[in-house]
């Protein structure tokens, strides 16, 4: 079982984000006591799956929680579920939230992976996207990870930046890898609507840059990071041998999981997907008065089919004819007539069974994933 768990408090709002934080921090308490009530009435649940293979906290800003509330956290993990011996426990931290002390404790508290919000080294890239921290303190805060033990870490970085050019994003990747970190998680800089930089991109103030210049970083991140040994296992993410977020992996596996939090996501591993509002005031009126705090969808063949193509297309992986031939026989005969017009178009790759989409065609994946797309 894979159990992700939202803490939705931000210090400040990044201009490009569309998760669901909360910069108020005056309900932080009110919260957690929230959180470990959902924890304790969905326990059945969660503990049916069996032991608990990986654990994340995300956000939001989880490292910017108060200690004791972490602390009273994972006691109720334990308490109420065994986790597997080699159990993944992630935690997202901000370079400012990164101390030796912080460190200290999260490793206490059995964290053994950090996946940080560096997003650049660049201070100019970080004032746009209003990030709370300096590239300064990301480099001392992945100093400090260093010096602290921990091997199993993460790095978010953002390419297509307002100004960025290819060279700077060369820059980036090279300060990444002169850490030796074992994976690394990239993401082109999109404007989401009712965000910061949606409204500054309309009113003219920035300009984002053309779709050549990310197709050109996008290529050159993944060049570089192949060549530096990593493999490119899902469009986004990029790891060492061995080193892989086993969390997201779950995900794109098709695997139940359990999301505890607003705006947090659970899925049964069949076809039962269910989700808590993205409004930390009616989660938590939810569970203190038993309100309605969470949605449920039944999905349909389609549904499944759909997002099975676009979880697994997006893997390095791809997928296996046979399983869409046992799960989806429905859909099996247009995949395979489209899939064979796409392999003669040169976007799809095969060898025997398996499917995946073309380096060359990667850039234009979600495009490509759609066309699979089919309806009830
Ligand atoms: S810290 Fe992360 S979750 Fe919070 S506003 Fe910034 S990008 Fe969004």
């Amino acid at each position: 079982m894979h159990l992700y768990v939202h803490i939705p408090f931000c210090r400040v709002n990044c201009s490009y984000c569309n998760f669901y934080f909360s910069v108020n921090r005056r309900h932080e308490g009110r919260f957690f006591d929230a959180l470990l009530a959902e924890l304790q009435e969905r326990k059945e649940e969660i503990a049916g799956y069996g032991p608990l293979q990986t654990v994340y906290l995300g956000g939001g800003t989880p490292s910017l929680a108060r200690r004791e509330y972490l602390e009273a956290l994972f006691e109720h993990i334990r308490h109420y579920f065994p986790l597997a011996d080699d159990a993944e426990i992630t935690l997202e931290a901000n370079p400012d939230d990164i101390s030796r002390e912080n460190l200290r404790f999260w490793k206490d508290s059995g964290i053994n992976r950090l996946s940080v919000g560096v997003q650049s080294f660049r201070e100019r890239d970080l004032k746009l996207m209003r990030r709370a921290h300096t590239a300064r303190q990301s480099r001392q805060a992945l100093d400090w990870i260093a010096g602290a033990g921990f091997r199993n870490v993460t790095i978010d970085l953002i390419y297509g930046i307002p100004g960025m050019s290819t060279a700077d994003w060369e820059e980036q990747l090279d300060i990444f890898l002169s850490y030796g970190f074992p994976h690394l998680s990239a993401y082109a800089l999109t404007v989401e609507p009712d965000t910061l930089l949606a409204r500054k991109v309309q009113s003219g103030a920035v300009t984002m840059p053309g779709d050549e210049v990310y197709e050109t970083q996008f290529f050159l991140l993944r060049e570089k990071m192949l060549q530096a040994g990593y493999a490119h296992y899902e469009i986004s993410n990029f790891a060492r041998p061995g080193w892989h977020s086993r969390h997201n992996s779950a995900y794109w596996e098709g695997h139940p999981y359990v999301g505890l939090g607003p705006s947090a996501h659970s899925y049964d591993g069949k076809d039962l997907r269910w989700w808590n509002k993205p409004n930390l005031h009616v989660y938590m009126r939810g569970l203190e008065n038993g309100g309605p705090y969470y949605e449920t969808e039944k999905l349909s063949a389609a549904d499944l089919y759909n997002e099975y193509l676009m979880t697994r297309l997006r893997t390095g992986e791809g997928v296996d004819v046979r399983e869409i031939e046992n799960r989806f026989p429905d859909f099996y005969r247009a995949f395979v007539r489209l899939a064979e017009t796409l392999e003669a178009r040169g976007d799809i790759c095969r060898r025997g069974n398996r499917l995946w989409i073309c380096p060359g065609a990667l850039f234009r994946s979600d495009g490509i994933i759609a066309e699979f797309f089919v309806t009830d």
